[in-house]
C-alpha cells in the first residue's frame, strides 16, 4: 500500500516530485543505490501521461534526425529489457513486452522521400529497417487495405503495456523502500541559502537537500523561489476498440494517425497533438481527425468494436527535447519534457540522473538537454 497522509517522515535524502514514469523510474533507481526517496504525487501513480500512452517504444521510427535525441532513444531501448525483466520480477506482473517493430506508411511522395532519407542515415546506423512494397504490406499485414505507396519496418521497435508498467513500477517502489505520497500536493519549493531544503506540501513540509521535478507537463512549478522551466502541454486523444486477435500484427503508424493491439485484441488508435493548454477534453474534431486518419489506410476498425476514450498531457519542451539535469538553484534538479517519448526514455532518464546526483556526471553528455540551455542568452527556440 501506498502511504497517505498524514506524512509520517519529515526528511529525506532525495525528494522526487510527480509519480508518472519518470518520477517512478528515478526514485526506484534512487532507492536502490540506497538514497532515502520520498516520492509525492498528488493522485495516484501514473494517473496522468504515463498510462493515457499507447506503449510504443519508437527509438528510431519517430525520431527523425541523428542528433542527441536518437542517441537517447537508443540508449533507452537497449536497456529496455533488462528494465522490464526487473519489474516483472519485482511486480510479478506481465508487462506486455514484444518487438514486434513497426511498420510506417508512406501515403504520398513527400513522405515517402522525407522517411528514405532517415532510413538511410540510421540503416547507416546499423538498424534493421527494411522497405516494403504495396505487395508485400498486403502479405506483412492484411489489415492495411489504403493507398499507400510504400511502407518502411522498422523491425528493432517494441511494445509495452504501459498501464500494467505503471502498476509494476508502483510495486518496484514499495519494495525499494521509496516512501511514496500519495493523495499529496506538491505546493512551493523550500528555499534557504540559495539552495534547497525541501518542499511544502498540502500534508505538511519535507526536508532533503535534493528535490527532483518530474512533475510532467506541470514542471512549471514551485512559486517564485523555482527555476522556471518551459514546459507546455500537449493533448492527446486516444481511442480503444476490441477487435479480433492479432488483426495488426505490428503496431502501424501513418503521418494521421496510428494503431497498437495488445495480444488480448485490444486495439489502441491514436493520436492527436494539440497545444491547448491544461484542457483534458475530448473532443469531436480530435476524435474525428484521428479516425478518419487510420481510415485512410484500413477499413478493418468495422470488424471492431468501441471500447473508451480518453486523453492525456504530453509534456512538451520549446526545443522538443527533454529536459534533464542540475538547474541554477543548487539541490534542485529537472527531468521532464519527455514529450512524446516518455515512455520509451524513462529507464535511460532513470539511469543518467542517478549518476549525475549521486557521482556528480553522467556516462552520457546531458548538456544539450540542460534546464539551463532555455536561460543561456541569445536563446532561441
Ligand atoms: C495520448 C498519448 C500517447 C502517448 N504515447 C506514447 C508512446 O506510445 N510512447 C512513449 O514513449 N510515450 C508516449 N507518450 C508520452 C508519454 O506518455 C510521456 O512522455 C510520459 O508519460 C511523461 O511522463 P512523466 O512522468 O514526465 O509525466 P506524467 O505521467 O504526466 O506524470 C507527472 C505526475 O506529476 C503529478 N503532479 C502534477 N502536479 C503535482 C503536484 N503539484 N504535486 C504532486 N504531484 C503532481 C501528476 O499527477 C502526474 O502523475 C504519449 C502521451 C500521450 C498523452
Amino acid at each position: 500500500m501506498a502511504l497517505r497522509a498524514p506524512v509520517s517522515r519529515t526528511s529525506a535524502d532525495i525528494i522526487v516530485l510527480g509519480g508518472g514514469i519518470i518520477g517512478g523510474a528515478l526514485a526506484e533507481e534512487l532507492a536502490r543505490a540506497g538514497r532515502r526517496v520520498v516520492l509525492i504525487e498528488r493522485g495516484r501513480m501514473g494517473q496522468e501521461a504515463s498510462t493515457a500512452a499507447a506503449g510504443i517504444l519508437s527509438a528510431a521510427m519517430d525520431v527523425p534526425q541523428p542528433g542527441p535525441l536518437f542517441e537517447l532513444c537508443q540508449l533507452a531501448r537497449r536497456i529496455y529489457p533488462q528494465w522490464i525483466a526487473h519489474l516483472e520480477a519485482r511486480s510479478r506482473l506481465s508487462l506486455g513486452f514484444h518487438v514486434d517493430g513497426i511498420v510506417y506508411l508512406a501515403m504520398t511522395a513527400a513522405q515517402e522521400r522525407a522517411k528514405a532519407d532517415q532510413v538511410s542515415w540510421q540503416r547507416r546506423r546499423g538498424l534493421p529497417i527494411e522497405s516494403w512494397s504495396p505487395r508485400r504490406l498486403r502479405r506483412e499485414e492484411p489489415a492495411v487495405d489504403g493507398p499507400v505507396r510504400k511502407a518502411f519496418f522498422f523491425a528493432n521497435e517494441a511494445q509495452v503495456e504501459n498501464v500494467k508498467l505503471m502498476e509494476a513500477l508502483a510495486a518496484a517502489c514499495r519494495a525499494a523502500r521509496v516512501q511514496v505520497l500519495e493523495q499529496t500536493i506538491a505546493r512551493r519549493l523550500l528555499v534557504a541559502h540559495k539552495a534547497v531544503r525541501g518542499v511544502q506540501t498540502n500534508h505538511g513540509r519535507i526536508l532533503a537537500p535534493v528535490l527532483i521535478n518530474c512533475l510532467g507537463s506541470w514542471a512549471p512549478w514551485g512559486g517564485r523561489s523555482a527555476v522556471p522551466l518551459p514546459v507546455e502541454p500537449a493533448r492527446g486523444q486516444m481511442l480503444a476498440f476490441r477487435g479480433p486477435r492479432r488483426l495488426f500484427r505490428h503496431p502501424v503508424m501513418a503521418e494521421r494517425g496510428y494503431v497498437v493491439q495488445r495480444r488480448d485484441g485490444r486495439l489502441l488508435v491514436g493520436s492527436t497533438v494539440e497545444r491547448v493548454g491544461y484542457d483534458k477534453a475530448l473532443t469531436f474534431e480530435g476524435l474525428h481527425a484521428i479516425l478518419t486518419g487510420v481510415r485512410h489506410f484500413t477499413g478493418a476498425l468495422s470488424q471492431c468494436t468501441f471500447l473508451e476514450a480518453w486523453t492525456g498531457l504530453r509534456p512538451y519542451s520549446p526545443d522538443g527535447l527533454p529536459i534533464l539535469g542540475r538547474t541554477a538553484l543548487e539541490g534542485l534538479y529537472a527531468a521532464t519534457g519527455h514529450f512524446r517519448h516518455g515512455i520509451l526514455l524513462a529507464p535511460a532518464t532513470a539511469r543518467l540522473m542517478t549518476e549525475l546526483i549521486l557521482h556528480g556526471r553522467a556516462s552520457v553528455d546531458l548538456a544539450p538537454f540542460s534546464p539551463s540551455r532555455f536561460h543561456q542568452k541569445g536563446a532561441r527556440h
